[in-house]
């Protein structure tokens, strides 16, 4: 199965552009069941360093609000963004007060962070 980048209409293999717009097909994202699963659920927080993923999902377990972490293994991967990248999704109808909380974790936001205070 192909599908247009542009418009998401899909198509067999064997058609090469959209019959709409043109654009070149690419073949459909094979979406694991694992990450389908979480299609309702929202990206609340990306890093490269898994450390911060845990320190985020560790606050936001203590406030009582599910957290998964997701780590992009692949192109394939239906979330977008740079490759070795880690998500911090929780369920859509909580995001708003997950981000409460992560603004208030010590810090996250602060990228020049001393190594021994
Ligand atoms: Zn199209």
């Amino acid at each position: 199965m192909k599908i247009c980048p542009n418009c998401n209409s899909e198509y067999e293999d064997t058609v090469i552009t959209c019959a709409d717009c043109g654009s070149l097909l690419v073949e459909k994202p094979v979406y694991d069941e694992s990450l389908e699963k979480y299609k309702d659920w929202d990206e609340v927080y990306s890093t490269p360093h898994l450390y911060e993923a845990e320190m985020v999902r560790t606050n936001l377990e203590t406030a009582g609000i599910e957290s998964v972490i997701l780590e992009q293994k692949d192109s394939s991967f239906p979330l977008g963004g740079e490759l070795g990248e880690i998500k911090v999704l929780v369920p859509k109808f909580r995001v708003e007060e997950a981000k409460q909380i992560l603004e208030k974790i010590e810090g996250l936001s602060n990228q020049d962070l001393e190594e021994d205070e």
